[in-house]
């Protein structure tokens, strides 16, 4: 019986991949026994990935383009487009062929094989650097240790979600949002496929170390409070040894009486406890910001225009 599929692309300034992404993709879902949809999330694009988007929509009936009306991040205009879809099955995919549209077949037989989330696992990749490839599996094992929530390894955002699965996801529309984190939150039957993920076709990332490293402090922040218990820890062993060491100078001018020293002692203890002070704030602003914005419920994203084929299965 044929079943109703459903892609998600975002897209961010990605005019110069979209046409082969396109047609890789189109070849693809030809080859699937299902009404397809494919929704292109234009996110603020700065470039001409809209006009592009526009007559893609006006050539293949399958698509349907959506702009927000600003750059809110990949995540955001993930979320866009699970608002949007009405399907079976929803594939996510990047635009830019990092991701090959010719695994969709295989997690969609994971999927009719009874799992609600078919992640794709990477294999060795190319056109990473060596540190970029040891910065993400270090980000990995931490995550692993703090959060209660195991996340899957070396798995980018490239998956499949069952219809419950979307709807489940749906529900969460925290501002901080770490989807990677999300995915593995809502639980049901999971499980992965790998594949071999190329280097990026064409334009170039929008990552850079800065995002990453804000990313990585997203997902810890978001998944666990182990860097409150650290700050309480560092805090509870700082006072209690300055305590063990009060009652030792104490005892020291008790018996040897006090000559006029301890400058060096003086200057240790007081940068120690400063620090873990301050160390404490941060990790508590932290959690204060996220509140914060958390408190003001605003919504995730607007959308700007739309175009081409509403669902056909609705
Ligand atoms: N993307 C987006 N909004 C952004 C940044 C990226 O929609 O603010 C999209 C981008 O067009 C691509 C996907 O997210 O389809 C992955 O982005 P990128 O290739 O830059 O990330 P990487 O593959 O390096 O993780
Ligand atoms: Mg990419």
């Amino acid at each position: 019986m044929p079943f109703s599929f459903a892609v998600i692309v975002p897209a961010y300034n990605e005019a110069e991949v979209l046409a082969d992404f396109h047609a890789r993709l189109g070849a693809v879902l030809d080859g699937i026994d299902a009404v397809s949809q494919i929704i292109y999330v234009d996110d603020g694009s700065g470039d001409d990935t809209w006009q592009r988007l526009r007559s893609l929509a006006d050539a293949d009936p399958r698509v349907q383009a959506l702009r927000l009306s600003r750059n809110f991040g990949k995540e955001a205009a993930m979320t866009a487009g699970f608002d949007e879809v009405d399907a079976d099955a929803v594939v996510i995919i990047d635009a830019d062929l990092q991701d090959p549209p010719e695994l969709i077949p295989e997690l969609i037989a994971r999927w009719q094989d009874g799992n609600d989330v078919v992640y794709a696992t990477r294999g060795e990749r190319d056109g990473e650097t060596r540190t970029k490839r040891f910065t993400s599996a270090a980000f990995y094992r931490v995550m692993e240790r703090l959060s209660d929530t195991p996340l899957p390894r070396d798995t980018g955002d490239f998956r499949l979600l069952s219809r419950r699965a979307v709807e489940a996801l749906r529900e969460l529309r925290e501002r901080q949002r770490f989807m990677k984190g999300l995915f593995a939150w809502i639980g049901y039957r999971q499980t992965s496929v790998v594949y071999h993920r190329d280097a990026r076709h064409a334009g170039r990332t929008k990552w850079n170390y800065w995002r990453l490293t804000n990313l990585a402090v997203e997902g810890i922040t978001s998944f666990s409070t182990a860097p409150l218990r650290v700050a309480t820890w560092l805090g509870v062993s700082a006072a209690g040894l300055a305590f063990l060491y009060g009652l030792w100078v104490l005892l020291k001018a008790l018996i040897w009486g006090d000559p006029v020293r301890g400058y060096p002692t003086l200057m240790v203890v007081i940068l120690f406890l400063g620090g873990a002070q301050l160390l404490a704030l941060g990790v508590i602003g932290e959690y204060v910001g996220r509140t914060y914005s958390e408190a003001k419920r605003r919504p995730l994203y607007y959308v700007e225009s739309r175009h081409g084929g509403r669902p056909p299965f609705t």
